[in-house]
């Protein structure tokens, strides 16, 4: 009985991997972006460069995509936001754009309204495109529960990032499953806390060769607010989850095997690393695939 009530109560998520990069200019690995589908919904976590060319290779539109996050406002993780409004907008877009994240979210959406001001009135002249359907609104988000509908909740974190203050991380559930997608941060323990129990962990990594690191002060501070792969063990140890998957991939002069044979030296869990169009099904079983990029 207690097994047949287990099964009515868990479900099925799927991510996928948009864009695994940083602000590097990478034909491999796009800017950050992560996409969530969960009950015939779509959640998109950051939109980074290249997000929309991702997501036509994953086979969906941008007008499917209505609901975006942002973890924080790094230029790799927004630069991405016109190109889905707009693009979207011309196809056929019907209800508006909303974007939620941190503090100065409002100022980037209405940034975003002022540049494309003389784009939108060409096109709606043009071609007829409604222009009242190029509505894109902005949510200054908090702490705690962002979104909860139709069975899927998502929860916004803090962060450690600094100084990009706030940075979040996301926690979201539907049904029993549970993703967790870091955004930039080094070791945080307050995502340790809201990492409990999740399926998937999807968390960044920084690594650098040592001796690059002392007599490069400047690399020094980028690799200080992004997590290495000793900070990277200690996270999963203290939390667990079925499968952890790397992505935001900062590497210098350093492999991407070394950093997963670091990590596993200290953990004895799944970890493996993302890749661009990396699609995770999170059910009774993790299923990861790879979209052919021949799209
Ligand atoms: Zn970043
Ligand atoms: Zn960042």
């Amino acid at each position: 009985m207690l097994m047949l009530l287990q099964a009515a109560y868990a479900d099925y998520l799927e991510v996928t991997l948009l864009g695994t990069g940083t602000p590097r200019p990478s034909i491999e690995r796009f800017g950050s972006a992560t996409l969530v589908s969960a009950g015939g919904q779509f959640f998109l976590f950051d939109v980074g460069r290249g997000a929309t060319i991702r997501l036509k290779q994953a086979g969906i539109t941008p007008n499917q995509i209505d609901k975006v996050f942002l973890t924080h406002l790094h230029s790799d993780h927004i630069s991405g936001l016109d190109d889905l409004w707009i693009t979207g907008w011309m196809w056929q877009r019907q209800q508006l754009l909303d974007v939620s994240g941190p503090t100065g979210t409002h100022q980037l959406v209405n940034g975003l309204r002022d540049a494309y001001a003389a784009d939108i009135s060409y096109r709606g002249a043009n071609v007829g495109l409604d222009d009242d359907k190029a509505k894109i609104e902005s949510v200054e988000i908090e702490p705690g529960v962002v979104y909860q509908q139709e069975g899927v909740t998502i929860r916004a974190f803090l962060v450690e990032h600094a100084p990009v203050k706030p940075a979040y991380g996301y926690r979201v559930e539907f049904g029993d499953r549970v993703v967790v997608i870091s955004g930039d941060t080094t070791y945080s323990e307050n995502l340790v806390k809201h990492a409990q129990k999740a399926d998937l962990l999807i968390h960044e990594i920084t690594a650098a060769d040592p001796a690059l690191l002392k007599r490069n002060k400047r690399l020094n501070s980028v690799v200080a607010y992004h997590t290495n792969p000793d900070q990277m063990a200690e996270v999963l140890n203290k939390t667990n989850p079925r499968l952890a998957v790397l992505n935001h991939v900062l590497l210098f002069a350093v492999s991407e095997e070394q950093v997963i044979d670091k990590i596993k030296m200290q953990y004895s869990g799944d970890v493996t690393m993302g890749y661009d169009l990396m699609k995770i099904g999170v059910g009774n079983t993790i299923d990861i695939q790879r979209i052919n990029l021949e799209n």
